[in-house]
């Protein structure tokens, strides 16, 4: 049986029809840069954020980098921050000529241990900024804690984990700012790239919609050096569209998770745990198993989707060299970079493909 990891035209075909009409609203008003779509996403995803304030941004990544200039950071800063995360985590950092340090993850949740973040701050720290993997928040009190008592702005990279909640409280509006990514592939995901930068401050919120457009303010004056970081009225349309149907997808997720969980339970596979304090969106359902390699062999033979997230920990990428880290810093990343496997989650997948996925794997294991 086929089973992709994700399949997008699953869940296209049942609001193609919305999604076209409100594209088409945007192609006849010819409000083709910001304009009410935006405005309007903004303030639904403020509300799903219970947060004040929202900026539309290009993408997930430009949200983290537009949040990391309004927050003024740059050369000789540093921030902290998971190394077993997607690249533009650190990337921004890099980015923006601030240095990235690295604190080990949790290997039970794959969020930053916040018991390791201490030892890491320095008179030169800026910003901590945890990544909710998976879709699963990271531990935010110890973070806040940490941050208060050192004045360090706490930026949540939020961009797998939009209306995934921590004690109750949405991510993004725990820290100075989260960054959300509608990237396709994640829970909200738009028809190409997308995000948005939410935030409690209102200095932070004028901050960021400066920044966004190239640091003008007013037009054509500039006190700061921004960028081009809009989102497009486009996948603001769609998303709109999409919005509406987010809680029900994750809870699809959940509950194919909780299958799955389920089924492997007393067999080797590590399957996901999920903190009393959080409720997961499952943006990702990773497994953890020794033989990683030869299981994703197998399940890619019998084509069933799957994905390593993610195989080089961020320290231990060509580009981060640099930074003089090596094999063995960051022993739980590294562990969890060789065994974490994803696998299909997505709302729309049948009953008989999820027990495809299992007794596939479950029968490799035995074999
Ligand atoms: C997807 C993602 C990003 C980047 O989002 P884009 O919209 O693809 O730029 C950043 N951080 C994490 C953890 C992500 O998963």
């Amino acid at each position: 049986m086929q089973i992709p990891l994700l399949d997008l035209k699953a869940q296209y075909k049942t609001i193609r029809e919305q999604v076209l009409a409100q594209i088409n609203e945007v192609l006849d008003s010819q409000q083709c840069i910001g304009g009410p779509k935006v405005e309007q996403l903004e303030k639904e995803i403020a509300r799903v954020c219970r947060c004040e304030y929202a900026v539309g941004m290009s993408s997930g990544t430009d949200a983290i980098l537009c949040s990391l200039m309004s927050l003024g950071i740059g050369p000789g800063d540093e921030v902290i921050t998971s190394p077993f995360t997607f690249f533009a985590t650190a990337g921004c950092i890099a980015r923006v000529g601030a240095t990235p340090v690295f604190v080990d993850i949790d290997p039970v949740t794959y969020n930053i241990d916040p018991s390791r973040i201490e030892s890491a701050v320095t008179d030169k720290t800026k910003a901590i900024m945890p990544v909710h993997l998976f879709g699963q928040m990271a531990d935010m009190d110890p973070i806040m804690q940490i941050a208060g008592q050192a004045s360090l702005a706490v930026i949540e990279d939020a961009a797998q984990a939009i209306s995934s909640t921590y004690k109750g409280r949405p991510a993004g509006s725990i820290g100075t700012c989260g960054c959300f990514s509608f990237f396709p592939s994640k829970n909200l995901g738009g028809i190409g790239d997308g995000g948005m930068a939410v935030t409690q401050d209102k200095e932070l919120y004028q901050q960021l919609m400066i920044m966004r457009n190239h640091g003008s303010q007013p037009k054509y004056y500039h006190k700061f050096i921004g960028g081009n970081f809009r989102l497009d009225p486009i996948q603001a349309a769609a998303l709109l569209v999409k919005l509406p149907h987010l809680d029900k997808w994750s809870a699809a997720r959940r509950k194919n998770a909780a299958y799955y969980t389920k089924r492997f339970a007393g067999s080797p596979v590590i399957t996901p745990v999920i903190s009393e304090d959080c409720v997961s969106i499952f943006n990702q359902y990773v497994i953890r198993v020794p033989k990683r390699d030869s299981l994703l062999a197998h399940l890619k033979e019998k084509q069933i989707g799957c994905e390593v997230y993610y195989p080089v920990p961020l320290h231990l990428q060509e580009c981060f060299a640099y930074l003089g880290k090596k094999e063995g810093d960051f022993p739980e990343s590294e562990a969890a970079a060789r065994q974490v496997l994803a696998l299909p989650i997505y709302p729309e997948l049948s009953d008989e493909m999820k027990a495809c996925v299992v007794d596939t794997i479950l029968t490799f294991l035995k074999g």
